[in-house]
């Protein structure tokens, strides 16, 4: 056995099971003895065939996604879809509109992307004051257009630690357009109501597997609606009728998600299994650090706690310790304990812990005695 590796608490690429690690480096040189690395196969050629089948498969069972929808491995990563959708469904019942909730730095990225393709209106703004992302508009004051061709939400923002914990019904709302989802980085860490969603779309490196592999979900009856200038390998109908692959797949991105797949369907916790499993597991993991920053006298979370994120955890010093000095000590501290990249994204500063599917409870633990000991030297 190898000594214990780190926690990673990386937003992004991010730690992948320590299983499914160990798999891809004995298939490395020989996937299932066939004297080749999957990185050296025809993407067209019976064994990728058969790992691409089973990846598809397993995530079709993993997340319940219902026969009507497609599943299709791109690439571009979820910035590139941002551009994508609506060259693919903006068009679709002629009104060329979008509607996009901006509850983060994500959607916000997302309604600014869609503007160069599509007449886009913020139905909703999620910002405060000084510009900060702490709630998510409730739905029933969004400003929704009849006419509009979707709507566009992130169901978890990545940078600012704010999820959806249930899909906005939209026609509920009286809106009878399809809902867009960024699922980038809690997709497989919850079960999924496929009946309020059109179309999903995520990145694979959070929570899936590695960068270059871009999910994209969508509802047989959106297809067929791209604008005549949209590239043909980018067609949503064109990569769903070729079966993704209308050109060349990410195809080692493609088997590392299938590890994962089966990796997640494997999993057990507490009398559940699969996905039910992992998403109690993501529940009792994420509770376990909001407590302790609830309870700190150092530390804070500043997210509404309807809102509050199981994935991406970001969290600051109390304003009156808060000082770039007193950061870079805790993080070289982290470091020294195994507890890596906590530092907080760019534009938000801080701190974050994210604690994706391959995090295990024992992570959690260790950040939360370090918190612990952290208060008691600095607090
Ligand atoms: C990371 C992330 C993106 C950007 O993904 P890329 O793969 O870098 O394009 C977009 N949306 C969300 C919600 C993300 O977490």
């Amino acid at each position: 056995m190898t000594q214990q590796r780190p926690f990673n608490f990386s937003a992004g690429p991010a730690a992948l099971p320590e299983a499914v690690l160990q798999r891809v480096a004995e298939d490395m040189l020989s996937w299932r003895g066939c004297g080749m690395g999957v990185m050296e196969m025809s993407h067209r050629g019976k064994e990728f065939k058969l790992i691409a089948d089973q990846a598809q498969r397993d995530l079709r069972q993993l997340l319940a996604v219902p026969e009507h929808f497609h599943i299709l491995f791109m690439q571009g990563g979820a910035l590139a879809h941002n551009a994508i959708v609506p060259m693919n469904l903006a068009q679709r019942g002629g009104s060329g509109k979008v509607d996009v909730v901006v509850s983060g730095s994500w959607s916000a990225k997302s309604a600014a992307e869609a503007r160069k393709y599509a007449d886009v209106q913020v139905v909703a703004q999620g910002a405060d004051a000084q510009g900060r992302y702490t709630e998510i508009p409730s739905p029933s004051s969004w400003q929704l257009r009849r006419d509009t061709a979707y709507v566009h939400v992130c169901s978890n923002e990545t940078i600012d630690g704010l999820e959806m914990h249930e899909l906005p019904d939209l026609a509920a709302l009286g809106c009878h357009a399809p809902l867009v989802v960024d699922f980038s980085s809690h997709v497989a860490s919850r079960r999924i109501d496929w009946s309020r969603i059109g179309l999903a779309f995520g990145g694979a490196q959070k929570n899936i597997g590695p960068a270059g592999l871009t999910l994209v979900i969508v509802r047989e009856d959106l297809l067929g609606h791209a604008s005549a200038t949209c590239p043909s390998a980018l067609n949503y109908e064109a990569v769903a009728k070729a079966e993704s692959m209308f050109n060349t797949p990410p195809t080692f991105g493609i088997y590392v998600a299938g590890l994962v797949f089966e990796w997640l369907l494997a999993q057990q916790y507490r009398g559940l299994s699969g996905l039910a499993a992992v998403e109690q597991r993501n529940i009792d993991k994420a509770a376990l650090l909001y407590e302790a920053l609830d309870a700190s006298p150092l530390f804070e979370s500043r997210v509404a706690v309807a809102a509050r994120s199981r994935m991406n955890i970001p969290f600051f010093l109390k304003a009156q310790r808060a000082s770039d000095a007193l950061y870079e000590t805790f993080l070289t501290g982290a470091q020294e304990r195994g507890l890596l990249q906590l530092k907080g994204h760019k534009s938000a500063g801080g701190l974050r812990a994210s604690l994706y599917n391959a995090m295990p409870i024992e992570g959690v633990q260790a950040l939360v005695r370090y918190l612990k000991e952290f208060e008691l030297q600095y607090g």
